[in-house]
């Protein structure tokens, strides 16, 4: 039977410490303050949008949204970006994906200032993560990152394999495992034979978006399964990546959906905001 890796619990304690260091910053006449770019009307990018927003509240991190039309141009959005990086009242800059095809997302993301870029999607900062140099994690690595700290797991010398290659998940984690000594392995949807590398796997790791699609005959006993998937059913269920019923008799650890990488995530969000307010700080 498994441990469950209780990743609300954990995000919780997290977001406690922060408000105390949002409390010293303000006394310091510092007055945290994150900006999130959201273009179009994408459901589920709503919900994430009022997620940060409530938990933003809860820490006192002051929240400015701008909502853009989705027939809005590059220039535009490019130029939204500069006034945010010039604006001094503002610590950290969010532009909220999916945008809508026709735009760059890459351009927008090398304009976020590198001081501002919370989520760590700055190529300069991603260069950071690859040299093992101080710099902005993006979120959802970086709360995977916390949760093996929090319950003491240990990545030197383990395999660890990856599911999923994106930019925000997949290949900065490449990096974080890399940078604790681990033996890291990427696998995505053109992989040949996926279950060699599950069955190899001594912490697997699934952002593939498919629900349910781990069972217990692709994985080793004893394995730590971290399922980052969010897979929403019609009836508005949320499932993983992993069948967790399934799997939690074979794992020595593993996370739930919904309540674990999840909350870590923001949590880990508005650690990087009190990161970008001061350097002084430690995170
Ligand atoms: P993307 O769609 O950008 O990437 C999915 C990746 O999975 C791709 O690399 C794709 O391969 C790979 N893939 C798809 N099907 C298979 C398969 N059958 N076997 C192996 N690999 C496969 O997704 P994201 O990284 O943005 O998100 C992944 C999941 O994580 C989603 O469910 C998302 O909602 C969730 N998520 C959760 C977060 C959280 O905080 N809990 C945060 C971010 C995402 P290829 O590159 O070849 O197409």
């Amino acid at each position: 039977m498994a441990e469950i890796i209780n990743g609300k619990k954990l995000a919780k304690e997290i977001r406690e410490k922060l408000k105390d260091k949002c409390d010293e910053l303000k006394a310091e006449g510092i007055k945290p303050k994150l900006a999130v770019i959201m273009v179009g009307n994408d459901k589920a990018s709503q919900i994430y949008v009022r997620n940060k927003s409530r938990v933003c509240d809860e820490i006192g991190i002051e929240f400015e949204e701008y909502l853009l039309d989705e027939n809005i141009r590059q220039k535009d959005l490019i130029n939204l970006i500069i006034k945010l990086n010039k604006d001094n009242t503002i610590h950290g800059i969010l532009l909220q994906s999916p945008i809508p095809s026709n735009l760059d997302i890459n351009e927008a993301f090398q304009t976020i200032s590198p001081e501002k870029d919370v989520d760590g999607f700055n190529p300069l900062n991603v260069g950071k993560l690859c040299l093992n140099q101080d710099t902005f994690i993006s979120c959802t690595p970086y709360g995977i990152m916390k949760m093996f700290e929090a319950y003491n797991i240990d990545l030197t010398g383990k395999n660890v394999t990856i599911l999923g290659r994106s930019n925000i998940v997949g290949k900065p984690l490449i990096q974080c495992c890399l940078n604790k000594n681990a033996t890291v392995t990427i696998c995505h949807s053109k992989t040949k034979d996926l279950s060699k590398y599950t069955q190899n796997a001594d912490i697997l790791i699934s952002a593939i978006g498919k629900s349910k699609f781990i069972t217990d005959n692709m994985i080793k006993t004893g394995a730590v399964i971290v399922d980052v998937g969010i897979n929403r059913s019609s009836d508005g269920n949320i499932t993983g990546d992993v069948d967790f019923e399934n799997v939690y008799n074979k794992a020595s650890y593993i996370t739930p959906v919904p309540g674990g990488v999840g909350p870590m995530t923001i949590a880990m969000l508005m650690n990087n905001v009190i990161k970008a307010c001061s350097s002084k700080m430690n995170n």
